[in-house]
């Protein structure tokens, strides 16, 4: 992870200052640039009911909305309490309390950590620290008024806004109303599938599919295994089924390793098959061949939301936000995002939670940046990251670079860094 390169401006101490000025039109027509809420663009706050020529409160505020509370909010989270202090207002959004650190998703699946050990309690951070949390999901994005919707109907206004909406799998090859079917975005499936696993375990072997061939996957592999030995249960038998080679982006050692190590635990691996579609308990096969399953596990790559499109908002070739090298969209330099949810235009990002780690001290930094009208500071998304995978039962796989490590040293390096990772922004 990056250094942290957040400068505090230490100088300068915005505080409410009750101000008397009257709304008189040297004030309209003036870009302030979020800075006195709700006055560029008519009564946006909630708190400025004030009538034209009546002596006001006026706070010196920026409003800030942070739209989805994941891996790229953590800092500006922590940040809150600064930012009330200079004087603005924070919202979050988020449809659920607890927001999952995926890094360990799969070994939450696998039984080696329970969920309050690998998720973050989103709302009682942003609460503790004096911000609103919303449970809720923003629908639309309207930029010209500076707001968004909420799937409630709600319509909340910002002077900055901050997306980090992730991403989901698409269910187009799921057959409406197929049941015993687990994306493993959210995250938070991966717990409703073990429970599945371990009750189904308690009487029979279970027969788990997967669709897909990444990380997820061989993890999601590993881990459904261990979960079918819990508890005195009678094991799985995992399948994989994967349009090209397994982990064809990871360099051929990773490669060899995960296969060797998942089929020495009997995992059967169908390379170069393409899945047509999911019904309840079967996987159907482009080439005609259909596979009976009691869990099926969909891991076929994640595509960022529709909403910045349907929104109309630039996107990118992936439908992801368009960002600048700032996190910031070009034609809306209030809106800013991170993570999975952007097309960041300097160079595109593959969606791996490395880069929202990263982003964190800079979109923290920029967003206050845009709220006080400061210089931002550019996004350098770094050179090769840590790659990591837990593959069950304590044995991981780690590469960076040239370097790979396979077994329970690898698992340990892995384990180790997530927990200092949970550790450091669940504080
Ligand atoms: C099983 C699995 C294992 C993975 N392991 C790794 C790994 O080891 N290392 C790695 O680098 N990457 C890993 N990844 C990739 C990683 O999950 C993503 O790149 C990462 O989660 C992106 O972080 P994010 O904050 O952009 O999105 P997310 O983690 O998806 O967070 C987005 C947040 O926005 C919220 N949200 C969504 N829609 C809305 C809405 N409309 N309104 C309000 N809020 C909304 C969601 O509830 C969520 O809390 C893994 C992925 C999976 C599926």
């Amino acid at each position: 992870m990056h250094a942290n390169p957040y400068l505090f401006f230490n100088n300068l101490k915005f505080s409410k200052l009750q101000i008397q000025i009257p709304l008189t039109s040297h004030l309209k027509g003036h870009h302030y640039d979020g800075f006195f809420h709700g006055q560029e663009a008519g009564n946006r706050s909630p708190t400025s009911g004030r009538s034209h020529g009546q002596p006001v409160e006026m706070p010196l505020m920026g409003k800030l909305l942070l739209a989805g509370t994941g891996h790229a909010h953590l800092s500006i989270i922590q940040s809150i309490p600064d930012l009330i202090a200079r004087g603005h207002e924070v919202t979050a959004i988020s449809p659920g309390e607890r927001h999952f650190y995926s890094s360990m998703g799969p070994g939450m699946l696998g039984g080696i950590y329970k969920s309050e050990e690998i998720s973050f309690p989103v709302r009682e951070m942003v609460e503790r620290r004096g911000g609103t949390f919303i449970r809720n999901k923003v629908v639309s994005i309207e930029a010209e008024n500076r707001s968004v919707t909420l799937e409630s109907g709600e319509k909340l206004f910002y002077d900055v806004l901050s997306c980090n909406l992730g991403s989901t799998i698409p269910r187009n090859i799921i057959t409406k109303g197929s049941a015993g079917v687990f994306p493993v975005k959210p995250i938070e499936n991966l717990f409703s599938a073990r429970q599945f696993i371990i009750a189904r375990a308690a009487r029979q072997k279970v027969n788990v599919g997967i669709c897909g061939g990444g990380p997820a996957a061989v993890e999601i592999a590993g881990n459904a295994l261990a979960a079918g030995m819990e508890r005195g249960g009678r094991g799985c038998r995992v399948q994989i089924f994967t349009q090209g080679h397994l982990l064809q982006t990871l360099p051929e050692k990773v490669r060899r390793l995960a296969e060797t190590r998942l089929k020495k635990r009997g995992v059967e691996i169908f390379q170069g098959n393409i899945v047509q579609s999911i019904d309840t308990r079967l996987i159907r096969l482009k080439n005609g061949k259909a596979y009976a399953q009691d869990i099926i596990f969909l891991a076929t790559g994640v595509h960022p939301p529709t909403i910045f499109a349907d929104s109309n908002l630039d996107v990118g070739k992936d439908g992801a936000l368009l960002v600048n090298r700032y996190l910031r969209t070009p034609r809306y330099p209030e809106i800013f995002g991170g993570g999975d949810c952007i097309w960041f235009t300097p160079r595109p990002l593959k969606k791996v939670g490395v880069y929202p780690v990263r982003q964190n001290p800079i979109l923290r930094h920029n967003l206050l940046a845009k709220l006080e009208r400061k210089p931002m500071q550019p996004f350098d998304p770094g050179g090769a990251y840590l790659v990591g995978l837990n593959l069950g039962g304590g044995y991981g796989i780690i590469n960076k670079s040239f370097l790979t490590i396979g077994g329970r040293t690898a698992f340990f390096i892995k384990d180790r860094i997530d927990r200092k990772f949970m550790r450091k922004f669940r504080s």
